[in-house]
């Protein structure tokens, strides 16, 4: 029998799931690949409404392979408007979103020929996945419109959900169409009317990209943006600078405590010279997962609840050309940053109010807007989600979250999801961002390689090993 394996998602994780397959597999397979829109391999992030959405990270360190680090340097350089460039400057330039998705869709399309020559059978299916049923003979896909289909084995790579809801009294209120629940989408910046400001909750990389799509849409208007914090979003400084000192300070036994008092010390000493928490930050990325998997449930609460903004500011951080944009629209008043909750919404024939409470000036305060843009950020309790898959199979007890529902629970060894005995489905995976509650850092392309082709390991080891024929 020929293993017919599923893939949940059609983004990054999910097709490089499917090109390691096609890539490493010697004998036949049967794949299909799941997406509920077309653009398989951009997903999300990678088709954006406009070009100037740029990559969070420099063009050297977005190679879709982890055994091959320049292939999207290379790829890039090969193209006739780049080759002329210095590869240097290249590198370490952060380029367009959607190049990005070509880059990706170039990939997706020279493994389906190679996949030909394989005899591997690739179908590409756009729908959504409402259930998964894991039977005797294999896992069951239900469809929103397709009939059903039996595989052998899943893999889950759904990706980022969109932001949840504020929670205000008013629940009507989001179903109005000046509310958009979705910041990825163009219509939030499209059709707009400068007259009237506008509000975006949250002020992390994705309000950057609704500036960015409303001033290319010529909103010249006041926009407000209200977060817990409202911390300044940074930009990237001291490019190129590297500080590990403090990485020989740090073990595996150590507490929270421990560790923010050794970054403390750090961020002390190298603010003596000028320069800033972020280099410290950056170094503790290869060691970040293992750390999180260190802390207690306790810690890891209190590093949600007091320290993951302050992380999140040092860690994502935008272009120095982009920020400068973002500062002059706050000197020109034009850009308001408040620190704040949100009371509630209403929305009349004279506008929106909004009702919020200011953290600074420790007051009630009220706002007269055109739209909502909701830009807190991919959700991670799909139990709250609406009509949501991953909160089906939670419902249906197939999937269950970890102690702080930032994700699924996962044995990240092999990459399979846990059942409710902490037992294994040996046959269902996930990866990306339904791990971040086992691993943290688990959403940029920098993880997403490594568990993509570890994933195609792992199931043709076992196709091998289940099957005699297939050695
Ligand atoms: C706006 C944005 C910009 C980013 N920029 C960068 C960057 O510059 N560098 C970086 O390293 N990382 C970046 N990231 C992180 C990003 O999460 C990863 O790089 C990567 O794109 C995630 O891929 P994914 O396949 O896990 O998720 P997604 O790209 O979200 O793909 C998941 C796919 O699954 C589909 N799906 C979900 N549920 C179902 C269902 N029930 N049935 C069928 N299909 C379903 C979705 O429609 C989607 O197409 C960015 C993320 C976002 C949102």
């Amino acid at each position: 029998m020929i293993p017919r394996i599923g893939i949940i998602g059609g983004g990054f994780a999910g097709i490089m799931t499917a090109v390691n397959l096609i890539k490493k597999t010697t004998t036949p397979l049967e794949l299909y690949i799941i997406g509920e829109r077309s653009n398989f391999a951009r997903g999300t992030a990678y088709e954006s409404y406009l070009d100037k959405h740029i990559l969070n990270v420099t063009t050297g360190k977005m190679s879709a392979f982890p055994d091959q680090p320049s292939h999207f340097l290379d790829w890039v350089m090969s193209r006739p408007s780049f080759r002329d460039l210095p590869k240097d400057i290249v590198s370490s330039s952060f380029l367009s979103r959607n190049l990005y998705g070509d880059y990706l869709c170039e990939l997706w399309q020279e493994s389906i020929k190679i996949a030909e020559e394989k005899e591997i059978n690739v179908v590409e299916l756009v729908d959504t996945v409402i259930k998964l049923t894991n039977t005797e003979d294999g896992i069951e896909l239900s469809f929103l419109n397709s009939p059903s289909i039996k595989v052998d084995k899943c893999v889950v790579a759904t990706g980022n959900q969109i932001p949840k809801n504020p929670s205000i009294p008013n629940l009507p209120f989001f179903k109005s169409p000046n509310y958009f629940q979705n910041p990825w989408k163009k219509e939030c910046v499209g059709d707009v009317n400068s007259s009237r400001p506008i509000l975006i909750i949250g002020n992390g990389l994705t309000m950057v990209d609704t500036i960015l799509g409303l001033q290319d849409h010529k909103f010249k208007g006041e926009i407000y943006s209200i977060s817990p914090n409202g911390f300044n979003i940074l930009p990237h400084r001291h490019t190129g600078l590297t500080y590990q000192a403090h990485l020989e300070e740090i073990h595996n036994k150590m507490s929270l405590k421990e560790l923010t008092s050794v970054i403390h010390k750090h961020v002390k000493i190298v603010r003596q010279f000028g320069v800033s928490a972020e280099p410290i930050i950056d170094a503790l990325r290869p060691h970040t997962q293992r750390i999180w998997r260190n802390l207690t449930v306790v810690e890891k609460q209190f590093f949600m609840s007091r320290l993951r903004h302050l992380f999140g500011v040092a860690r994502h951080r935008i272009p120095l050309h982009i920020y400068d944009k973002i500062q002059k629209l706050r000197i020109d008043g034009l850009l308001h940053i408040q620190s704040g909750k949100i009371i509630d919404i209403t929305e009349t024939d004279r506008g929106i109010d909004v009702t919020y409470f200011d953290k600074k000036q420790r007051k009630t305060q009220f706002l007269k807007v055109s739209r909502v843009i909701n830009c807190t950020g991919p959700e991670t309790d799909f139990s709250k989600l609406e009509n949501n898959f991953l909160g089906q199979c939670i419902h249906d007890g197939i999937f269950y979250q970890d102690e702080l529902k930032l994700g699924i629970q996962t044995n990240v060894e092999n990459f399979k999801v846990k059942s409710k005995d902490g037992m294994e489905h040996s046959n269902l995976f996930t990866l990306g961002s339904n791990l971040k509650g086992e691993l943290w850092e688990s959403t940029a392309v920098n993880e997403l390689r490594q568990q993509a082709n570890a994933i195609a390991d792992i199931i043709l080891a076992e196709e091998n090993f289940i099957d005699g024929s297939n050695k």
